[in-house]
């Protein structure tokens, strides 16, 4: 009889044995889908939320906001494509040289948590993961730079912003009086009275350098690539008018100013990259602001350059159609300068550039 026979009980214990395995086996599974797409789902959100508290601390990547958000931060610019080097790059530039050392300690110390994230082919693309390869934008607008800068003692470069404008051909008269050579950073414009005066500055033998066309914070500021846009439009419409590639340029508001707070990192990279040596102020005739008068102009130059520390000076004025009072003074401020022994120079790439400082 098969009922209760040695058989019986040897098949017995083999289907038990088997429908263990079995139902081991689909338990096994089943939780392991389950807990699987929990623990996904938890990272996913995780990462998130390190973006989040990313961004908050993304302006001061320094030990201050401690260990935790520091580890967060590396790992979301590296997941956006930045290279170790790039990040200690940017944050020796925001934050000067000590962090700068802390952090390449610390990726060096984490070297393994890291590892996979940071590819060293990447190249600086910018924040955001949706970010435009900007550097790929605009194939045309290069500069050569200069294999050194030079320094001249005891020299004056006037520089005017914001031109052509119905004040240039009278600043080009008194220039050309003095038989001195300065900078335009122009803002350019398309009439063809626009273009015209653009190519009789360069014609007579001065630098123009790129401003903004448009000139407005707000938009050129807003992100690299809108950025880009507006140099990129100034550029060729300096080139077209005059025939000259420009090389230098002067940033809107000056190189950082309260509307590119977040950006001019990048920017300043992403210009230099390029080739372009940009240049700051430090004398400024003041002859933007409303209350601008022939003695306030006057005593801001003058004084502006005696106090200086360097008997270098760029000097900030305006070739703009409102700033009348600016064509009336320069003259003057010439006469000032050649007799305290002053020599007048253009800008041109080979001038050690004066900027201002990245810290605060
Ligand atoms: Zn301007």
């Amino acid at each position: 009889m098969y009922f209760g026979s040695v058989k019986f009980f040897k098949h017995l214990i083999c289907t038990v044995v088997i429908g263990w395995f079995v139902i081991a086996t689909f338990l096994a599974v089943f939780f392991g889908i389950k807990y699987g797409l929990e623990a996904k789902k938890n990272k996913e959100l995780t990462v998130a939320a390190s973006a989040d508290v990313s961004q908050e601390t993304e302006e001061n990547p320094t030990e201050e906001n401690g260990k935790q958000s520091l580890e967060d931060y590396y790992l979301l610019m590296a997941a956006d494509g930045y290279t170790a080097d790039d990040i200690i790059n940017f944050i020796s530039t925001t934050e000067g040289e000590t962090a700068a050392k802390f952090a390449e300690a610390y990726i060096e110390a984490n070297k393994e948590k890291f590892a996979d994230m940071f590819k060293t082919e990447t190249a600086y693309t910018g924040q955001g993961s949706t970010a435009i390869e900007y550097t790929e934008l605009y194939p045309d607008l290069y500069a050569d730079p200069p294999a050194e800068f030079t320094e001249s003692e005891k020299t004056v470069y006037l520089t005017f912003d914001d031109g052509p404008s119905e004040n240039t051909l009278m600043i080009l008269d008194i220039l050309e009086k003095y038989d001195i050579k300065a900078t335009f950073f122009m803002s350019g414009g398309e009439s063809e009275y626009t273009k015209e005066i653009m190519k009789k500055v360069a014609d007579a033998g001065h630098t123009i350098g790129i401003h903004s066309i448009s000139h407005e914070y707000e938009v050129i500021y807003e992100s690299v690539e809108s950025f880009l846009e507006d140099m990129n439009n100034t550029y060729t419409c300096i080139y077209e008018a005059t025939g000259v590639r420009p090389q230098i340029m002067r940033f809107a508001g000056g190189s950082i100013n309260n509307y590119n707070r977040l950006v001019y990192p990048q920017i300043i990279a992403e210009v230099t990259r390029r080739g372009f040596v940009y240049y700051d102020w430090n004398v400024s005739g003041e002859d933007a602001t409303t209350h601008a008068t022939w003695t306030s102009i006057y005593n801001n130059v003058l004084n502006g350059i005696e106090s200086n520390s360097t008997d270098r000076a760029i000097v900030l004025l305006h070739d703009s159609g409102d700033k009348y009072t600016t064509v009336t003074t320069v003259e003057d401020i010439i006469i000032a300068l050649l007799d305290d022994g002053y020599t007048f120079a253009p800008l041109d790439n080979t001038v050690k550039p004066i900027t201002f400082s990245y810290v605060d």
